[in-house]
């Protein structure tokens, strides 16, 4: 992990050729290394990140659990607020709205080329500690089945960090341009199966089986008349096996989010949310939800398969 640190340092007391040893130094370094530096200057340079970043500090959290075999965090994130209510209109070409393609982006955004395809961006309204969000160069739909093995590689060079993916229609913000999000591993992020929701596991130490076995629980779960099935995906690697979770889904939103008053929830789950970390983003809705409405929530959203 210090290499490139040590590699800067060491550079710093010779003085000289300073810059072309540091592009040397940035070679050497790891991704995780690269997005740790990618966060540090973006700091400096982007006041949204930095206060957004800083916000995180005292975000409010309650935790329910069930027995020792499941547990949830719901936290009170009112920086996702502008995230989760962005309209995105459908479009073929690159949209005046999308805040993913490169026109759009503010000009302090930088980022960092993954695959030569991707592009990785601090996201300004984190989630997890060192949230990223690495999106196509392509203004194209979120479908995943072709890029399982990109989202692996990923992963891959993240051992610190789950990839997730959110389906167009199973909360990702930006449905028309294709992307992951990832951050720093957090246990709950972790969990598979359980009573309250289904998740399908794939375990392998082969990245092309955990390709070819996902491509069986995409053909398992896909219906001819959806461009994609509905599904969050969290992808991690540990103890040197590629996981993937698939969380099918068959709704968006719990049918409190559009209740009126006191029965009112404005929760839409994606990945995090299936995998045990909710995220709300009004206090009314963080100090009012119950034990019981994660248990309805789950039920409501998440598909059974047997
Ligand atoms: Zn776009």
């Amino acid at each position: 992990m210090g290499l490139g640190n040590k590699t800067c340092r060491s550079v710093r007391k010779q003085g000289g050729f300073f810059i072309s040893l540091l592009n040397e130094s940035n070679r050497k370094m790891n991704l995780q290394q690269q997005i740790d530096e990618l966060f540090t200057t973006q700091q400096q340079e982007w006041a949204q990140l930095r206060n957004a970043i800083d916000g995180m500090k005292n975000i409010r959290k309650k935790r329910f659990e069930w027995g020792d075999d499941f547990s949830v965090s719901v936290e009170l994130n009112i920086g996702r607020l502008r995230s989760n209510t962005t309209k995105n209109e459908k479009s073929g070409a690159e949209s005046p709205s999308c805040f993913l393609c490169e026109i759009n982006r503010p000009a302090v955004q930088k980022g960092i080329s993954f695959l030569d395809k991707y592009i990785i961006l601090c996201n300004p309204h984190p989630i997890l500690e060192q949230h990223i969000t690495v999106a196509l160069h392509s203004h194209v739909p979120q479908r995943i089945r072709k890029k399982m093995g990109e989202m692996l590689s990923l992963a891959e060079a993240l051992p610190d960090y789950i990839v997730f993916y959110n389906g167009a229609k199973s909360g990702a913000s930006a449905p028309d341009h294709f992307h992951f999000q990832a951050g720093k591993k957090m246990p709950m992020l972790l969990q598979g199966d359980n009573e309250l929701r289904s998740c399908m596991m794939i375990e392998s130490e082969s990245k092309n089986e955990a390709v070819e076995l996902f491509e069986e629980v995409y053909r398992f779960l896909h219906q001819p008349d959806e461009d994609e099935p509905m599904m969050n995906i969290v992808a991690f690697i540990e103890n040197g096996k590629y996981r993937i979770h698939t969380f099918p889904r068959k709704a968006k939103r719990p049918k409190q989010y559009d209740m009126q008053g006191s029965k009112q929830l404005r929760i839409t789950p994606g990945a995090l949310d299936m995998a045990g970390l909710f995220t709300t983003i009004r206090e009314e809705d963080f100090e009012k939800v119950t034990k019981q409405d994660i248990e309805d929530i789950y039920a409501q959203v998440s598909k059974q398969v047997i």
